[in-house]
Order: C-alpha cells, then sequence, then structure tokens
C-alpha cells in the first residue's frame, strides 16, 4: 500500500472532525445509571454517522455490544429483517427467529450448519441515521473536500511567492556556489554576504524586495474556504457549535438554515427514538429515556442567553428615567435652601 500523502491525512482527518460534530450533537440520558443504551450511544452515533445504520445485541443479560449491519432487508411495515450483523472481531450471525433457523438450515449437512452463527431478533434492536438510511457526510470528500484542498495550495503557493526577495545585480554571472548560498539565503528572509578577498564579482546594486501589495488575491482565497466551508456544512446538516454568536446574527440566509437545520434534526430525533422505543419494548432497559437533538438544546441556551441580554440592557440606566430623577434631586435642594 502506498503511503499516504499529506492531502490523504489531511481528508481523512477533516472528515473525522465533520463525524464528531454530527457524533457529538445527540444526548441520551436515562434514569437508569447502568443504561445499555446510554454506555452504547457513543458507538451507535459512530456507526449512523457512518455508515447510516448499526445495532445494539444484548449478548447476556448485562451484556450489551455495538455491532455493524452487513445486509438487511426491509418488510412490508418497513421494519429490517433477514439482518446479518458483524462483531468487530469479523465474525458474522444472521439475525433469525427460531422457524427462519430450521428453515434456513434443514437441508443443510452438520458441518454446514456449525459453520452459521444465529441470534433470535428479540435481542437485536436496529438504529438508523435517518428515514432514509444513509450516511452523514455522502460525498461530502468528492464534491466539497477535494475544492478546499486546492483553495489551501493555492494559500501556501502565495504566501510562498509573497516572501521578501533579495536581487544582487552583479558584474559578471556567479559561480553556481555562491549563487546557491544567496538563493538559500533569501528564501530565509534574510542574506548573509560572506567577503571573499579572492572574489572578483563586484555587486553593482542590491534590490530587496519586500511585498507590501499582493496579498488581496490571498485574502480573496481565504474567503473562498471559507465560504466553501460553511456551504458544506450548510449542505451536510453540520452545526456551528463552536460560534453560536455567528449563527444567531440576525441574518435571514441564516435564519432560513436554522431552519433546514432543525428540520434535519427533528428526523434524525424520531428516527432514533423509535429504535429507543424498541429496545425498551425488547426490555434492553426499563428505565425512562430522554432524547435531546443538538438543535433545541442549543436553541433553548440561546434563549436563555438572550433573555439574559435583555435583562443586563434593562439594568442600563434610561436616560428619561435618569434626568427626571436628577430634576427631583436639584427641586429638593432647591426646597432646601428656602
Ligand atoms: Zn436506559
Amino acid at each position: 500500500m502506498n503511503k499516504p500523502t499529506q492531502k490523504d491525512l489531511w481528508k481523512a482527518n477533516m472528515l473525522e472532525f465533520l463525524h464528531n460534530c454530527h457524533i457529538g450533537i445527540s444526548h441520551l440520558e436515562c434514569s437508569n445509571p447502568n443504561c445499555p443504551l446510554v454506555l452504547n450511544w457513543g458507538n451507535l452515533e459512530r456507526k449512523n454517522s457512518k455508515k447510516g445504520y448499526g445495532a445494539l445485541v444484548k449478548v447476556t443479560k448485562d451484556k450489551f455490544l455495538t455491532v455493524s449491519i452487513q445486509s438487511y432487508e426491509l418488510n412490508g411495515l418497513e421494519e429490517p429483517i433477514n439482518l446479518t450483523i458483524k462483531y468487530r472481531d469479523g465474525k458474522e450471525a444472521l439475525v433469525r427467529t427460531k422457524a427462519e433457523q430450521e428453515e434456513l438450515t434443514k437441508n443443510l449437512t452438520p458441518e454446514e450448519k456449525s459453520q452459521l452463527s444465529f441470534i433470535d431478533p428479540s435481542e437485536v434492536v436496529c438504529f438508523f441515521n435517518n428515514p432514509t438510511h444513509r450516511p452523514n457526510l455522502e460525498g461530502a470528500e468528492e464534491i466539497y473536500l477535494e475544492d478546499l484542498w486546492d483553495i489551501k495550495e493555492k494559500i501556501k503557493w502565495d504566501r510562498d511567492k509573497s516572501k521578501k526577495k533579495v536581487f544582487l545585480h552583479v558584474e559578471n554571472d556567479p559561480s553556481k556556489e555562491t549563487q546557491a548560498q544567496e538563493i538559500d539565503a533569501a528564501e530565509k528572509d534574510y542574506l548573509f554576504y560572506i567577503a571573499d578577498p579572492s572574489t572578483t564579482n563586484e555587486i553593482k546594486k542590491m534590490e530587496i524586495y519586500s511585498p507590501t501589495k499582493g496579498t488581496e488575491e490571498r485574502k480573496q482565497l481565504h474567503e473562498d474556504y471559507l465560504k466553501d466551508f460553511s456551504e458544506l456544512r450548510r449542505v451536510f446538516g453540520i452545526r456551528h457549535l463552536t460560534s453560536k454568536k455567528e449563527d444567531r446574527q440576525n441574518n435571514p440566509e441564516i435564519e432560513l438554515n436554522e431552519a433546514q437545520f432543525v428540520a434535519l434534526e427533528r428526523d434524525k430525533w424520531r428516527e432514533r427514538m423509535k429504535s429507543i422505543k424498541e429496545a425498551k419494548d425488547k426490555q434492553f432497559c426499563s428505565g425512562e429515556h430522554k432524547l435531546t437533538y443538538g438543535a433545541w438544546q442549543e436553541r433553548q441556551e440561546a434563549e436563555i442567553e438572550q433573555v439574559k441580554e435583555i435583562q443586563e440592557n434593562q439594568k442600563e440606566p434610561d436616560p428619561a428615567q435618569e434626568l427626571e430623577q436628577k430634576l427631583a434631586q436639584l427641586e429638593k435642594e432647591k426646597g432646601g435652601g428656602k
């Protein structure tokens, strides 16, 4: 296998970062402190984000595992059936009822039978990322990360090109060695001139080129990068969690995005709630579950902050009231002087 390039590493890190933005946005709580759902929630969200689905398997009464779903079909009620799950060690198991197991194995030799591993549907709960069972960042790499990398490379190139340069005008062609030394020094933004008494190549003129202009293009590239990045976030439903202020600006475009985020997250919330209910029905956990989704939690926080801001503003003295107080004070002083 080829060694990964800088670009490969950057793309992989970027995807990981973006997935984490999705994975961290839902929050599950349970009245049972040892809730298997809560304990596996991060792993389940990881599967959901990267593959679009995953499953929780009850191995024993208190041992639960998050597994991958290799394949599944949907029946007429849109319930997943004929599942094949895969454990982390690579072993696979078919999720089938007793009757289905018998039907499947009736014509098999004992040896063939021993190759198959079965698990009952009552021991498995599927989790889906959204109503279409798709992963979170489908196509992000091809569509956006390629472009973003290109812009990054251009910024790097532009940064290099606008470094300070030193031109030395000399009488004769300098030797290769001197040239190399000078170029070397100039690239580091400084120049050592070593006086050599044997040199006959007098420097006639020295020019130092220090770019003061020419950063506009880089500025434009930075803007392009941010624009591309924010489009990526919008298209793939990634909220900006670090700077809530930006999202809250009174901007109709941002308001529009907000609505889109909320719709996406509501869909995701519903999909997860179905599975949580199924897990309760299958007696994985009898606790009371509360699932909050990023948007709502964040909105609540934002609203609380807004109320605080309004209260802060109200504390500031009202100029009319202040004037009134002053007048009253003067009136009092006048009264006192009588
Ligand atoms: Zn629970």
